[in-house]
């Protein structure tokens, strides 16, 4: 999808700021005074995109990218592959912008998030995520039905608008020293670079990814995309297999490092931010509150993105009784 697209700057995240007002919703940054004191931090603030329209971050990015159709591809309608919260978040901006949706999920996907994106009023179409290969799927839909690809990260439309939480977090509680975001494809974290990089020139930027799946961590380390298998962790939003072609030149220019977390940090970090914070928020969405212990953040200014709250009800309350299953 690299097609004639310019790779995004600061500049796409401002415009993307403008189409998304008063459409999506400024999400609220908030504090723990618990957090920050464990942390070490002068303060940490979280941004919470689990407060998000359709739960994730990911409508930020979706809307950007259909509300730039031409008249043409609104009639056609836009194709999206995704593990869940692309895929609502193409439902929700595909409705509000009036442009028919179809939308290709893994068959073991969330059913909450299959659920959700059919109730938007996108059609579903479902494949095997280990066997298959979505990209090609999502392709030859392309094709055969004239409706636009918009992938869950590697488009500069996406990757401008995933840049829009950070520019809000930046410009509601000052220039950041460190920021913290989760890795899935690298399209929240490239954006975030973008609005970093121009609001907060001097601020380190961590990414956070599954131990499981460091691909993005070998990626920066060996200054090339990595590929890997499919996963296995309960950050269902972060089971990428490889950075994007759009999203690992910004990633590996402006990022200080790439960390990873296991599972077992993951589901004490949905502990604490429930137990402390009654926050709900996604395994993914923890990725960043799990990494902070590994960070020296002594006397900095913290921002850590949660980035989804999308999980079946059923499956969160066993991650916080510790029946993992
Ligand atoms: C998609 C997603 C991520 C990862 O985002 P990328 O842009 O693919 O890196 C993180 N958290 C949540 C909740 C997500 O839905």
């Amino acid at each position: 999808m690299t097609g004639d697209w310019e790779a995004p700057t600061h500049r796409d995240v401002a415009a993307a700021r403008d189409r998304l007002a008063g459409h999506a919703h400024q999400t609220p940054v908030l504090t723990s005074s618990r957090l920050t004191a464990q942390s070490g931090a002068e303060v940490v603030h979280f941004k919470c995109e689990a407060l998000q329209r359709s739960g994730s971050f990911k409508f930020r990015g979706a809307y950007n990218a259909i509300s730039q159709f031409t008249d043409e591809q609104r009639r056609a309608g836009v194709l999206a592959y995704s593990s869940g919260n692309h895929a609502q978040a193409i439902g929700l901006a595909a409705r509000m912008l009036e442009v028919p949706a179809v939308v290709i999920m893994p068959d073991d996907a969330p059913a909450v998030k299959v659920d959700a994106t059919l109730g938007y009023g996108a059609e579903v179409v479902r494949y095997d995520r280990y066997a298959e290969d979505r990209e090609e799927i999502g392709a030859r839909l392309a094709l055969e039905r004239g409706m636009t690809l918009v992938p869950p990260y590697d488009h500069p439309h996406v990757i401008a608008g995933q840049g829009t939480a950070t520019a809000e977090l930046h410009e509601v509680v000052g220039p950041l020293d460190v920021l913290v975001v989760p890795v899935g494809g690298g399209g929240l974290l490239a954006g975030a670079c973008l609005a970093t990089r121009a609001l907060a020139p001097q601020c380190e930027i961590y990414g956070v990814e599954p131990e499981a799946g460091d691909d993005g961590r070998q990626s920066l380390r060996r200054g090339r995309i990595v590929h890997i298998d499919t996963p296995t962790t309960i950050a269902d939003g972060a089971q990428t297999q490889h950075l994007g072609t759009w999203t690992f030149p910004i990633i590996q220019r402006e990022v200080t490092d790439i960390l990873t977390v296991t599972d077992e940090q993951l589901v004490a970090a949905i502990r604490t931010l429930a137990g402390t914070m009654k926050l709900l928020v996604e395994p993914t969405g923890c990725l960043g509150v799990a990494a902070l212990s590994q960070l020296s953040l002594t006397g900095k200014r913290v921002g850590v993105l949660l980035s989804g709250g999308n999980v079946d009800l059923v499956r969160y309350g066993r991650l916080l009784v510790g029946d993992a299953r």
